[in-house]
């Protein structure tokens, strides 16, 4: 559950022609109203506005430039409830430049058998209309998800549902700034990568600031501001008696209050919603963030460690995309294995920035030493992710394009406790098996920073990899190496030539 949600709506536009008249024209806008009413009443993350029904060439070109003008609209969704032309589509299809969620449905689920004549069968033509219009669509090359059914199925709504989350993940994206304290760590390659292109292909603006920029906000935070919320702090966790009020080492906890109060305040007044920071470049900081970037992902911001802006980005859509639902989303990264055969395991983790919405347990607030970074110890939340599905993505540059690259994964119970580690961290089982996961990552080039949701799954990144343009290689059940490898080669021919020369 994320505090800094997406907001969204999406038009719904029902296709038909003048050649039907006006009693059956007046039918065709009843009962589309009622089809979007179903969507509107069923719980989907965004509002369902009914447009009146389209039957010509003008009507539907002038609805797509408004949809494009309308920032509050993530996506659109066409029914063709009766035959409509789709010549009259070309100049729309062509013009939107937001989402389509084609929804192949009928007014009824069932056939009024016994009285069925061809008044019904002249007003419930989808079935045709539809095929029409996918025609065009396909023809167009228009990037689009296609879901069937009728909306009383739940099947269909979360089809729908699907389809709108990754749409509210690309208007996220679209609308990103991403501030990144620093630079890129030194000498790293896979974090790296074309910030021109990223804000062409997927609209996010990745931008520089100096750390200190950062320093002179956490020193504009009052003593009284911070302590306030390091009180709230020990109402949320277990915080260490160290750190508590009258604890020795309070004034750390204070300072990581400020930090939390100087991140949301630069973040706010840059109109930010993901940031990296970079140990290697901590300026006048005392403290690595550790808790305070921990409690920013967990309120729906992107971070990324190391200058890794493309994490970043991935966080922040995971947020959108997967906002009220329980679980959340994090910065992960593939640290250490247990590699018996067998039972094979991939412990995760990062030097602190690890999300606590990864867990429903109550989390301990603790502090520790930490080498990296250079700096005083930082007070960082401490907790295992629950058991249960979740999936990883990372993105990487191929020079020349980007690729998103998912594996599905169970996360499970540690085999025993870990006392000794204190950091945020998710073990887990990739599927199908270890061997195929990690041959298949390492295959496709995927990055070791990634980020894990357990609030998405894979069917929403795959529509949110066809809104964006991007490859999307997914290691999930079933993948195997070969066909992967294969899928690899097909896919680089393929994203060069949709792309034109
Ligand atoms: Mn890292």
């Amino acid at each position: 559950m994320t505090a800094l949600t997406q907001p969204g709506a999406v038009w719904f536009l029902t296709g038909s022609q003048g050649l039907y008249g006006e009693d059956t024209l007046a039918q065709v806008a009843d009962q589309s109203k009622r089809v979007a009413e179903g969507l509107a009443g069923a719980g989907l993350p965004v509002d369902v506005v009914w447009k009146p029904v389209l039957t010509s060439k003008d009507a539907i070109r002038r609805i797509m430039l408004e949809a494009n003008a309308d920032d509050a609209c993530v996506g659109v969704i066409c029914w063709m409830h009766t035959f409509s032309p789709a010549k009259m589509w070309i100049a729309g299809l062509d013009a939107l430049d937001k989402p389509l969620c084609h929804l192949h449905t009928q007014a009824d689920a069932e056939l009024p058998w016994s009285t069925i004549d061809m008044d019904f069968m002249n007003l419930n033509q989808a079935a045709h209309g539809d095929r029409e219009f996918a025609y065009i669509e396909t023809r167009l090359g228009v990037a689009r998800s296609t879901v069937v059914g009728h909306v009383s199925d739940p099947a269909t709504i979360a089809g729908v549902d699907t389809w709108a989350r990754a749409a509210l993940g690309r208007a996220a994206v679209r609308a990103m700034r991403l501030v990144r304290f620093g630079d890129n760590m030194r000498d790293v390659a896979v974090t790296e990568g074309d910030k021109v292109e990223a804000e062409h292909v997927f609209g996010v603006n990745v931008t520089y600031y100096g750390v200190n920029d950062l320093v002179d906000a956490v020193a504009a935070v009052s003593d009284s501001e911070a302590e306030t919320l390091a009180a709230d702090y020990e109402g949320l966790y277990d915080v260490v008696a160290d750190l508590r009020q009258g604890g020795e080492r309070h004034d750390s906890l204070v300072y990581s209050a400020k930090l939390e109060i100087a991140l949301r305040s630069f973040l706010t007044e840059v109109n930010a919603t993901a940031f990296t920071t970079n140990f290697e470049d901590l300026g006048a900081l005392k403290q690595l963030p550790g808790m305070s970037v921990q409690r920013l992902m967990a309120d729906g911001y992107g971070f990324g460690a190391e200058g890794d802006w493309k994490t970043a980005m991935l966080v922040r859509t995971a947020n959108a995309m997967g906002q009220g639902r329980t679980g959340g989303a994090s910065l992960m990264e593939d640290y250490t294995y247990n590699l018996t055969p067998g039972h094979e395991r991939i412990l995760g983790a990062h030097m602190l920035e690890v999300s606590p919405t990864l867990t429903a347990q109550k989390v301990s607030c603790e502090i520790h030493p930490l080498g990296i970074g250079d700096r005083e110890d930082p007070v960082r939340l401490v907790f295992t992710a629950d058991p249960g599905p979740a999936i990883v993505v990372g993105l990487a540059d191929l020079r020349d394009r980007f690729r998103l690259t998912a594996n599905t994964v169970q996360i499970v119970e540690p085999d025993e406790p870990m006392p000794k580690l204190p950091v945020g961290r998710a073990v887990w089982s990739p599927d199908p098996d270890f061997q195929t996961s990690t041959r298949c990552w390492l295959t496709a080039g995927a990055p070791h920073h990634t980020v894990m949701s357990t609030a998405t799954d894979a069917e929403i990144w795959k529509a949110f990899a066809t809104m964006v343009e991007t490859e999307l290689a997914l290691i999930t059940t079933g993948t195997n190496v070969d066909e992967f490898s294969k899928e690899l080669r097909w896919n680089a021919a393929y994203h060069r030539l949709a792309r034109g020369l």
